[in-house]
């Protein structure tokens, strides 16, 4: 029997996505530089020179396009760019902007060097996006007047400015799109010490007494996802009031945490769902993404984005070019007995160390 669950992606408190929850409290929590901005060290340290270097010049920063799973810190760091910066910010996605004159409206109002940051930037339709190359390239868009064969093109002025994209997705950029982005920077699942070090930054701010190792019990089981971490450290907080005297310790977040279903490393009952499926539906794989994503009634975007990265960082899903694996690792965290690999070839997907974590 494979392992059902009336919880759906949108609602399992490990999504990465925003909840509706989650928003107010966001605010107050993001950081405000970079040096409060806790792990990413490498796009950090080179945004960081790229931001010193267009003041010194006092040039417009470049293009920025951020990409990487959802919640670990995209919309914070186009915040933190344009604060470093000196300049303001305007935040949209890219289904909001429905028409070229959308776009239009919003860029004619950008001054010098602000910052437009547009989130699931591979959303934007083809229209949209044709009037964005010449805004980023030339800083001018074409406006077309009138229709018909009296129509007639109207090329607008604009201030630079600096666009910064974020996306899951960079594959589903298009290229010419891709091409205009002087700065590309790949963000991380973060490990469980900087969550760590973010959810005791986090407990400061909310005046939420915890102990070391409970923000160590958060930070294990938040799947690499500080959207994540900061979700769990309120709720656990809830179990401290009730259950204790409001200080979250590490026996108060493992009781919370096994109450809320998520497993000490972190999985929850669709990540439960998904191996089950791979290991009990198809013998453990290789099993292509769609089929596999309509065996569980899931879009395959979900799974790709919600839980094969992490999965996948656990060494628990092997990417194969047949298809997704579960390893061994996976078979004896849901308490299976390793499988018979003598096949005769193919994958091996025992080794975690040689999978693709792309
Ligand atoms: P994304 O845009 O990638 O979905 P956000 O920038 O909205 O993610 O980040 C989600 C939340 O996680 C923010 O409110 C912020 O509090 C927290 N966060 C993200 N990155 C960091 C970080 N590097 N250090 C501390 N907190 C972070």
């Amino acid at each position: 029997m494979i392992e059902t669950s009336d919880m759906t992606f949108e609602n399992r408190m490990v999504t990465p996505e925003p909840m509706a929850e989650d928003r107010e409290a966001e605010n107050s929590l993001r950081p405000q530089t970079l040096h409060e901005y806790i792990g990413q060290d490498k796009v950090k340290e080179n945004m960081a020179v790229y931001i010193e270097a267009a003041k010194r010049r006092g040039d417009v920063l470049d293009h920025v396009l951020l990409y990487g799973p959802p919640g670990l810190g995209k919309t914070t760091l186009s915040a933190i760019i344009a604060r470093e910066m000196g300049v303001n910010l305007r935040v949209t996605t890219g289904p909001a902007i429905e028409k070229p004159g959308d776009l239009a409206a919003l860029l004619t109002n950008l001054q010098t060097g602000d910052v437009l940051f547009i989130d699931e930037i591979h959303r934007l339709s083809r229209a949209v996006e044709e009037i964005l190359y010449p805004a980023l390239e030339d800083h001018a868009i074409d406006i077309i007047m009138g229709k018909g064969p009296s129509a007639r093109s109207l090329r607008i002025d604009l201030n630079p400015f600096t666009l910064v994209g974020a996306t899951t997705r960079a594959g589903q950029l298009s290229s010419p799109l891709r091409d205009r982005f002087g700065i590309v920077q790949r963000l991380e699942l973060y490990t469980p010490e900087q969550l760590t070090d973010i959810v005791r930054r986090s407990s400061m701010i909310l005046e939420i007494s915890c102990s070391l190792d409970g923000a160590m019990e958060i930070a294990r089981r938040a799947r690499g996802t500080p959207r994540i971490a900061n979700r769990l450290l309120k709720r656990v907080r809830d179990f401290a009031d009730v259950m204790g005297n409001g200080e979250i310790t590490r026996e108060i977040a493992m009781i919370a945490l096994d109450r809320l279903e998520i497993d000490p490393l972190g999985l929850d009952s669709n990540d439960r769902r998904m191996l089950d499926m791979i290991i009990k539906g198809y013998g453990g794989g290789p099993v292509g993404l769609e089929t596999l994503a309509s065996a569980l009634g899931e879009e395959t975007v979900t799974l790709e984005d919600v839980c094969e990265p992490y999965l996948m960082q656990l060494g628990f899903l092997a990417r194969t070019p047949r298809g997704r694996c579960a390893t061994d690792l996976a078979y004896a965290h849901l308490g299976y007995p390793a499988p018979n690999r003598n096949t005769g070839g193919g994958t091996s997907p025992a080794a975690p160390g040689q999978m693709s974590l792309l």
